[in-house]
């Protein structure tokens, strides 16, 4: 098997509230090494009205290594419609004939890649959580299988367009780039697709907390929190690491908080440096969405619990009295620490 060179590679630039999302950086830094010495980085920038935050992601794309990046700003991308961001992707390969496209492994990610590898008649390899170069610069990807107890390595076939999407969280993001560049910035026509469904309208439950797909630190509740009320010295502890709230299907079935919130094999996948299980008994299905974090530490009453098995760090006591405890340990370190 060949190895392949990318002449040219593309990124998805993926935006929240018309902000570049982290996994954006990720991607664009996968794209880079992927793209080596000799091959350019293109980026493309699709949303709906997004006018001045357009402009501020475009640059800090351009600043970070993207040498084109193409905006596309058209009403059909107001709001997330996979036919019409799909198209928007499309439309920036014709532009720029790359022979690979990297994407975050998101919720958006996942629904985009597959269709842009089809309509492209490339391959996708998805949920990548690391990218090795061979002798010959062509690239092996690393991707969990089984929720994780095993990793594969995969290669694309040479001349197939390659189409990858990176899990959040696990590679690093595109620095910036050492000669102050600046990039070509390009508005990019795009005729959208017919739709076949339509967001009418967007209603969040989690407005202002961190993203957990994108959360450093996670402090997560289970069934031990025993009630809502036994959530906000949780909460405390992730907000004085300045981290953001899980919790178990336990927590979340039991009404203690919202599904929003759940990890797991039916809720989000979690890779943070650090996560605090509290109060959670490690169930397969709850390790499936957290097993890769990091470092992992395990708070329980029962040292018999399952989590002990996967925790790096193990305390085995009351969370009500540790988590406070914690709570005043950090907040007494990181005002000693400036
Ligand atoms: C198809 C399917 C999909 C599922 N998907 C998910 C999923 O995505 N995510 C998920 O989490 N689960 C999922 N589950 C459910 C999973 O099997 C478990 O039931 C669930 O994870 C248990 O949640 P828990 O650990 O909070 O509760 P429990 O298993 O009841 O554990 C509570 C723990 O708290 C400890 N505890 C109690 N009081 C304290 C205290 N004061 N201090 C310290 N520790 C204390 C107990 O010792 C115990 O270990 C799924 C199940 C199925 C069948």
């Amino acid at each position: 098997m060949s190895d392949v060179k990318h002449e040219t590679v593309l990124v998805y630039a993926e935006c929240q509230d018309g902000r570049l999302r982290r996994v954006a950086l990720e991607a664009l830094g996968a794209a880079r090494l992927l793209a080596g010495e000799g091959g350019s980085v293109h980026a493309v920038l699709a949303g709906g009205g997004a006018g001045a935050s357009a402009g501020e992601a475009a640059a800090e794309l351009a600043a970070r290594g993207a040498e084109v990046v193409h905006v596309i700003d058209d009403p059909a991308l107001a709001q997330f419609a996979p036919e019409a961001y799909a198209a928007a992707i499309r439309a920036a390969a014709e532009a720029a004939s790359p022979s690979a496209i990297v994407l975050g492994h998101t919720a958006a990610g996942r629904e985009l890649a597959p269709r842009v590898a089809a309509a492209l008649g490339g391959g996708h390899i998805a949920d990548v959580t690391a990218v090795s170069l061979t002798d010959g610069g062509g690239a092996v990807f690393t991707r969990p299988l089984y929720a994780g107890k095993a990793f594969e390595q995969r290669r694309f076939l040479p001349g197939v367009t390659q189409v990858i999407s990176v899990r959040p969280n696990n590679l690093p993001p595109a620095e910036l780039a050492e000669d102050g560049r600046r990039g070509d910035i390009r508005a990019l026509a795009f005729a959208p697709p017919p739709l076949w469904t339509a967001v009418r309208d967007v209603v969040r439950r989690t407005s202002g907390r961190i993203d957990l797909a994108e959360a450093d630190i996670i402090v997560s509740g289970g069934r031990g929190v025993r009630s809502a009320e036994g959530f906000p010295p949780l909460e405390a502890l992730a907000q004085t690491l300045g981290g953001a709230v899980g919790a178990s299907r336990g927590a979340c079935d039991a009404g203690y908080c919202d599904y929003a919130l759940q990890i797991g094999q039916t809720g989000k996948t979690v890779t943070p440096k650090l996560y605090i299980a509290c109060g959670i008994s490690g169930a397969i299905q709850h390790l499936a969405g957290m097993s890769q974090s990091r470092v992992i530490v395990a708070i329980n009453k029962d040292p018999d619990a399952p989590i002990f098995g996967v925790a790096d760090y193990g305390i085995v006591g009351d969370l009500f009295e540790i988590v406070p405890l914690l709570n005043d340990q950090f907040k007494d370190l990181l005002q000693a620490n400036g």
